[in-house]
């Protein structure tokens, strides 16, 4: 029989070969993501038992009566709060790492007796290791992550480097939205850098409420307008959406240490579509930054998070429950909650600090 520290060692390996026959199995590079990687990842770890197919969470739509523009999707997912506690077998088998932190590789291959799959992805100076969520949000959710332990703040690299690896993220995926979400501002594990991958819709016209209140600029950045909560946005080529927004978010980032935010990056949802971009041509990019205060906000706006900014409300603890129960989810009431998320300062910031693009 083997004993623990063998055990381990068979599942280092087995991780290591299955990652490679993955790779082999998918006919592509380190360096370029295959189409539908995410449901390829989800694929893999539901055929393993890793992924329970049957957790799904239920849907419904919240519109102001006459005020079509005025839409929030509700998102019951009670599975989600025990993310807290991690998915994996509690008892070590090796001394994890960093605290039992969930997202460093090695005490994944511990936690989850070897099960989870993280696959590589290489974009412009940064790797990340894309695993499929145990407890996921949308169809397919995935989180990219740093392979090192680096905190999830902007401070670490700085802003620019935050900036290009959303942008080179969501370009490597088209068909998702890449989503970072700052210290205090809806990151659940703040001491490991990680962007959730997230799916569109499935029904529709496939796109989150925040991007049908977006207008399309173009080559440069504008602020949504009418949204309860103020965000910059740009579309372009990503050279140019980087060029437009780098600036901005690094202005924030260095204004104290209280700054943090949310980023979303996604390919222009109609690329996606119809006319998807023939693979190795540049897409068209939009990205999103929503600028946040860290302690200038109520305890309870920490839980906003990028999906809750798109426009879903994420409906997960006990108390979200009775509130869905007793009404208190209507457009005002979703309104005020992620006005909440923004003190004055942050949204002075975008009304004061013009973007590079026209307004
Ligand atoms: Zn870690």
């Amino acid at each position: 029989m083997l004993d623990d520290q063998r055990l381990l060692a068979v599942l280092d390996r087995v991780h290591d070969v299955t990652e490679q026959l993955f790779l082999i199995e998918m006919d592509t590079e380190y360096a370029r993501a295959p189409r539908e990687l995410c449901a390829s990842i989800c694929q893999w770890h539901r055929a393993n038992g890793f992924l329970d197919d049957d957790r799904r969470s239920r849907r419904r739509h919240v519109s102001a009566p006459g005020s079509p523009a005025r839409h929030f999707v509700l998102q019951v997912n009670p599975e989600r709060e025990k993310r807290h506690g991690g998915a994996g077998h509690p008892t070590p088998l090796r001394p994890w790492v960093h605290g039992g932190c969930f997202l460093c590789a090695p005490n994944i291959v511990d936690q989850q007796r070897g099960r989870e799959l993280g696959w590589p992805l290489a974009t412009e100076g940064a790797r990340h290791l894309v695993y499929p969520s145990p407890f996921p949000l949308t169809d397919n959710h995935c989180i990219a992550v740093s392979p090192s332990h680096t905190p999830q703040g902007w401070d670490v690299g700085g802003a620019p480097r935050l900036v290009r690896d959303i942008v080179r993220l969501a370009e490597a995926m088209p068909g998702t939205i890449v989503a970072w979400n700052g210290p205090a501002s809806g990151a659940t594990l703040p001491c490991h850098r990680h962007f959730h991958v997230l799916a569109r819709p499935t029904s529709g016209d496939r796109m989150y409420p925040l991007e049908r209140a977006t207008p399309a600029p173009k080559n440069g950045s504008v602020v949504v307008p009418g949204y309860p909560v103020a965000i910059a946005v740009a579309r372009g080529r990503p050279d140019e959406v980087l060029a437009a927004m780098t600036p901005l978010v690094t202005r924030w980032a260095e204004a104290g240490e209280w700054a943090t935010g949310n980023l979303m990056a996604t390919v222009a949802p109609e690329q996606t579509q119809k006319s998807a971009p023939a693979r190795g041509s540049e897409p068209e990019v939009v990205l999103y930054f929503v600028p946040r205060h860290a302690t200038d906000q109520p305890e309870s706006a920490h839980a906003i998070a990028a999906l809750e900014l798109l426009g879903e409300i994420v409906i997960q603890t006990e108390a979200d429950r009775t509130r869905l129960a007793s009404g208190g989810y209507t457009p005002e009431h979703i309104e005020e909650t992620l006005a909440a998320a923004q003190s004055p300062a942050c949204r002075m910031y975008l009304a004061t600090k013009p973007t590079n693009g026209p307004r």
